[in-house]
């Protein structure tokens, strides 16, 4: 937790004060939250659940460091927009991150083709199932649930739009620092969107 690997050994005489920092440490980690201690980079992730992505390690975050937040190819989807507005309103976050990536699951069909592979494999309409069971009265009325479902067919372009969803947002305050970031799988490392490799050879040849 926190810093504790960079605390000095206690000096003779001084072991009490040691043992009472230590005591506050905790109790200030314990009770971060009813206490106002943000998190120690002020920092909200949002990210895919894919395993292959190490949110952590690719930026370089501790234990304690940032509110995470994995979804499905890392879409700002309604439950991101809560748990954002929350954390920059209420908990001092003053920086989002989106982390999406390179051969996403949700690459892999389009939109109806996975609606129709869940109703098949459910046996269920998705147009008359419970999107959200603590909330049944909550549908998306005029929208189609493919949209729901939200597949990905270039994910540069669905990075940037997640960054737009989040600086466009009125729950989310304007001062809140807002960026993204495609994971390579391929190569484990981070790139802007729209800074694809390929692209960059493309340019340097066609000059
Ligand atoms: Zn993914």
């Amino acid at each position: 937790m926190g810093d504790s690997s960079n605390e000095s050994e206690p000096e003779p005489g001084q072991v009490f004060e040691w043992v009472d920092g230590r005591i506050d440490q905790r109790d200030d980690w314990a009770r971060r939250r009813r206490k106002d201690i943000p998190t120690d980079k002020q920092l909200l992730v949002v990210a895919c659940m894919d395993e292959r992505i190490p949110v952590e390690e690719a930026l370089g975050l501790q234990l304690g460091d940032a509110h995470i937040f994995r979804n499905a190819g890392g879409k700002v989807t309604d439950d991101v927009i809560r748990s954002a507005a929350l954390s920059t309103n209420f908990f001092d976050t003053t920086e989002i991150i989106v982390v999406n990536h390179t051969d996403c699951g949700m690459m892999s069909a389009l939109d109806d083709a996975v609606v129709e592979g869940l109703e098949a494999a459910t046996d269920e309409s998705l147009a008359e199932v419970d999107l959200n069971p603590a909330l049944p009265s909550l549908d998306i009325g005029e929208a189609s649930i493919e949209d729901w479902v939200w597949m990905t067919d270039d994910i540069d372009d669905a990075c940037q739009t997640q960054i737009e969803y989040l600086r466009e947002h009125p729950l989310i305050p304007e001062e809140v620092t807002i960026h993204g970031y495609v994971y390579e799988v391929e190569s484990d490392a981070l790139r802007r969107p729209g800074e694809r490799v390929s692209e960059r050879i493309d340019t340097r040849v066609s000059e």
